[in-house]
């Protein structure tokens, strides 16, 4: 086996693909701290800057004060505590669903959810930049699957498609583009070929609409355009987790069903505190949103010389080509203390290979100049 183990990372070298781990020892801010030397980070998913937030930190200590660390079990054993519930209760308010139901991650809820509902007679419709973890709960469903790549390819996809359920998944903001899914049309193709939309907001929730919603609440869509709503609690909620949200019906389906919900540990009930104080942050602090708007419109327009891709979010992509060049800026950029991940192949397609540059509400200007001068000055 070592020898097996040995040619596998080998090849993973070869081709540029090998990964590191970057070890810090700080709290989760722009600033990390890494061999006790300060380097500005344009890598978290953390787009309001809540992560690193007193008030977070304070419900956490309390939850735990009053429910100690361990949720014991699982939600179906007695791991389903008050702030569980609470928590629930007030992510389906906050959706304007009837239901939440919380799993302990995204990745988890998207295999709960897509192999809950679907099986070998039914269809599942795929955006080709879809997140992992939806590919990978489509191929478990045992649904067969179709993967598009524009909406016009989908149509033809429905058209031709004669199984008994057919659901058409989207992120809601792509991860590794930054853009808006084109929900208006999604719907209406739903609607005209009788399929189910699941969204998987897991970028959108909490940036994107005035309220940080998300994705639906630019569409003003509710449950009757999009029954099945995906959202991650450990990006802009900045602390961990995710949930479903939808119809009564729904939820009772996935508690009864969904595999990753029943068969796995309660998050610990401190957790579910610390998120909804984060919710209620995330709903009241209008400002993080705005703040973090001017510095997406300042770094596109100081930036507009760069290979970036038409994106509105904070998810702000540099396109470099060929895996080795994005590794090697982003190498540099390192030695001149600033991290930005260099996303390759198999995660984006082949001759795209980028710089994903992150922005959080808790940068300022100063910062994405000094990111701006040195992309400027290690690629032209
Ligand atoms: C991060 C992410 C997930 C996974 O969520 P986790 O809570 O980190 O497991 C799922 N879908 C999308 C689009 C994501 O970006």
């Amino acid at each position: 086996m070592q020898n097996f183990l040995k040619s596998l990372l080998q090849q993973r070298q070869q081709d540029n693909l090998y990964r590191i781990r970057q070890l810090h020892t700080s709290v989760q801010t722009p600033t990390l701290l890494i061999n006790d030397q300060e380097y500005l980070s344009f890598c978290s998913n953390d787009y309001l800057g809540l992560a690193s937030d007193l008030r977070l930190k304070k419900a956490w200590q309390e939850g735990a004060e009053k429910y100690g660390i361990g949720s014991g079990a699982s939600h179906l054993i007695t791991g389903h505590t008050s702030a569980h519930q609470s928590l629930e209760q007030e992510l389906a308010a906050y959706t304007k669903r009837e239901r939440a139901l919380l799993f302990s991650t995204g990745y988890m809820a998207n295999l709960g959810v897509i192999t809950a509902l679907l099986g070998r007679h039914d269809a599942v419709f795929l955006d080709k930049l879809n997140h992992a973890s939806l590919i990978d709960a489509a191929r478990l469903s045992q649904a067969k699957m179709y993967r598009y790549s524009d909406l016009k390819v989908l149509e033809q996809m429905l058209i031709k498609s004669s199984a008994n359920h057919k659901l058409i998944i989207t992120d809601g903001v792509f991860s590794m583009d930054g853009n808006i899914a084109n929900l208006s049309t999604i719907v209406e193709l739903a609607k005209t070929y009788n399929a189910w939309v699941m969204v998987d907001d897991a970028h959108g929730l909490g940036v994107i609409g005035k309220t940080g919603r998300g994705t639906v609440e630019l569409y003003d869509y509710e449950v009757e355009e999009v029954p099945i709503l995906m959202g991650t609690l450990g990006k802009a909620f900045g602390v961990f987790g995710a949930f479903v949200a939808g119809s009564e019906l729904l939820i009772e389906t996935l508690i009864q069903l969904a595999r990753s919900y029943i068969y796995t540990t309660a998050l610990p009930p401190a957790l579910a505190e610390t998120i909804r104080e984060s919710l209620i942050i995330v709903t009241e602090e209008n400002w993080r949103r705005q703040h973090l708007q001017e510095l997406i419109d300042y770094f596109r327009n100081h930036a507009s010389n760069l290979p970036l891709m038409e994106s509105s979010t904070p998810i702000q992509p540099v396109i470099l080509g060929d895996s080795a060049t994005a590794l090697k800026i982003s190498k540099k950029l390192y030695e001149r203390g600033i991290i930005v991940t260099a996303i390759r192949p198999p995660t984006v397609p082949i001759g795209t290979a980028r710089l994903r540059v992150t922005l959080s509400a808790l940068h300022n200007k100063k910062q994405i100049d000094r990111l701006i001068e040195s992309l400027n000055f290690l690629l032209f």
